[in-house]
């Protein structure tokens, strides 16, 4: 496959499948990938349609069924893992480029964030594997029950385009760790990345046809590999919209799925909290990843006593955040990641003011760097919850700013939402923090801190955001079934029957 090369590392001209260890050479449907700080193109995806994702599926039930991974030894299989987050490391400038420039996810974002993720979770996994025990329980008498885990088989993982490497890269070590094969589909918008990393998992030991990667649209490769009969189960990360129709899907095969999906988080900032310390937070929460997350504290309720406050200072920094060039390692703020979705984003501006909003920063595109999909940082202060900017997820650098009054009304607020993935709180009032700590209807509750995670923890959402859990126990469970043995410890009498 020919390549060019692109500030010292190559791009792909063309992003096929990875089935078996190689790259596939289909000709077929062919859709641009585009660097968003420009809008040119920097290669071309060949989509997968059924009769690939199929010959995909089919490697990886072969792989399965042989047991060329599974059957491994745990210490065989750790050491694998291990020499994957290695290679991760060894790549990190490499795959940082790669992601970024059909994300425009910052390099600074990239190289100390998502891409040494995306080595920590092999290594996680790897640990993780060591230390788990299986069950057994001696309290029947005259036999020994064992509860064992066993690999699910073959896994459908399907990943977004906001953390297309870092979000991938847990699924695929969270289902092999434990045995399983999988075929992976990211988005068609963000390839690169995860193509490069599968030739990095083949390298490091993973037998080929464990780890295999399709591409392609959604609706066309995506929807063949969750419906295809011999996917055991599906790992989805997206949107709300999407995940009804792969769960209408899965569920005609009754196949086991987990669902990570979007949020419309609330960041509340009490009068109590050290105000300097949530404005720096709040910025993060809303603007970092080109504010393209699903954990973003996109609904900033703030106490009216600090509202002024807040609102001066958040403003004020956020118009002076760094835009431009996602490979520039100075940049804050790089490009949206494909232009309707700017287009989307922008779209919003009318619909705050329709809904009688504020507008207190931002709002347009950066006609400085076009044709690049630039957009402002954006803040509106709403009148209330039930404008559309409250309610719905824009996903990308515009936060929606709430006051209310009193701490009824900020829960009250909170959970006025579909969704219910994650929930920041800012005070030092230990009383109110606590109290914050029952009535916030999420999946996880950071206090006093701005997001971050651990990997030992169930992450996940509630209502609109999904269900199931990611992270170390929750993910066994996903990916393994319990089998339960029953072993007498002296032979049993049996009844006979028949005599
Ligand atoms: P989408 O739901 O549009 O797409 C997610 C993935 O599903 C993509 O690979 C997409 O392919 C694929 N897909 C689309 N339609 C189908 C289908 N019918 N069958 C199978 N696969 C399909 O989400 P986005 O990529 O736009 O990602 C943004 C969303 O992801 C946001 O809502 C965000 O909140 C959420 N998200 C949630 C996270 C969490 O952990 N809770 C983390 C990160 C993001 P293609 O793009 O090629 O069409």
């Amino acid at each position: 496959m020919s390549q060019s090369m692109q500030a010292g590392f190559p791009i792909r001209e063309q992003v096929t499948s990875f089935i078996e260890g190689r790259y596939t050479r289909l000709a077929g449907h062919e859709l641009p990938v585009v660097f968003p700080g420009d809008a040119r193109r920097i290669s071309t995806l060949v989509e997968a349609p059924a009769d690939e994702v199929d010959a995909a599926v089919r490697s990886a039930r072969a792989a399965f069924e042989d047991g060329r991974w599974r059957r491994q030894p745990v210490e065989a299989r750790q050491a694998v893992m291990r020499k994957v987050a290695d290679l991760v490391d060894q790549h990190r400038d490499e795959l940082a480029y790669l992601e970024c420039m059909n994300s425009g996810i910052p390099m600074r974002h990239l190289q100390k964030g998502q891409i040494p993720r995306t080595a920590y979770n092999f290594r996680f996994f790897a640990e993780f594997l060591g230390q788990h025990a299986e069950k057994l329980h001696g309290q029947t008498d005259g036999y020994l029950t064992l509860v064992l885990r066993e690999p699910v088989g073959v896994a459908a993982l399907i990943g977004p385009w906001n953390a297309p490497l870092a979000l991938t890269s847990m699924k695929i070590a969270g289902a092999i760790a434990f045995g399983n094969s999988c075929v992976c589909k990211p988005s068609e918008v963000t390839p690169l990345a995860v193509a490069r990393f599968m030739e990095l998992l083949v390298e490091a030991g993973v037998p080929p046809g464990v780890v295999n990667l399709v591409n392609g649209r959604g609706g066309v490769t995506g929807e063949a590999l969750v419906a295809h009969p011999q996917v055991d189960l599906v790992s989805f990360t997206g949107g709300t919209q999407t995940a009804r129709r792969i769960s209408a899907s899965a569920g005609e095969g009754l196949k086991p799925l987990s669902l990570e999906l979007g949020g419309k988080s609330a960041n509340i900032v009490f009068e109590s909290a050290d105000l300097d310390r949530a404005v720096d937070a709040a910025l993060v929460g809303i603007f970092s990843n080109n504010g393209q997350q699903c954990l973003a504290g996109s609904r900033i309720l703030v106490q009216r006593t600090v509202l002024e406050r807040f609102v001066e200072a958040f403003a004020q920094r956020a118009r002076k955040l760094r835009i431009g060039s996602p490979l520039d390692p100075a940049t804050e703020i790089g490009p949206l990641a494909f232009q309707a979705h700017r287009q989307r984003v922008a779209g919003y501006v009318d619909i705050a003011r329709a809904d009688g909003a504020q507008l207190l920063c931002g709002g347009a595109p950066v006609e400085a760097l076009e044709p690049g999909f630039y957009f402002q940082p954006t803040a509106v202060l709403a009148r209330d919850n039930t404008a559309r900017v409250c309610r719905e997820e824009i996903f990308g650098p515009f936060a929606t700013i709430v006051p209310f009054d009193t701490q009824d009304e900020a829960y009250a607020i909170a959970n006025d939402s579909e969704f219910g993935l994650v929930s920041y709180v800012w005070s030092d009032h230990q009383p109110t923090v606590m109290r914050a700590l029952s009535e916030i209807r999420a999946g996880m509750v950071w206090i006093n801190t701005p997001m971050t995670r651990d990997l030992r923890a169930p992450f996940g959402g509630i209502k609109a955001s999904g269900y199931g859990r990611e992270g170390g126990e929750s993910s066994m469970k996903f990916y393994t079934f319990e089998k339960t043995v029953m072993l007498p410890t002296v032979p049993p009498s049996i009844p006979r029957m028949g005599i």
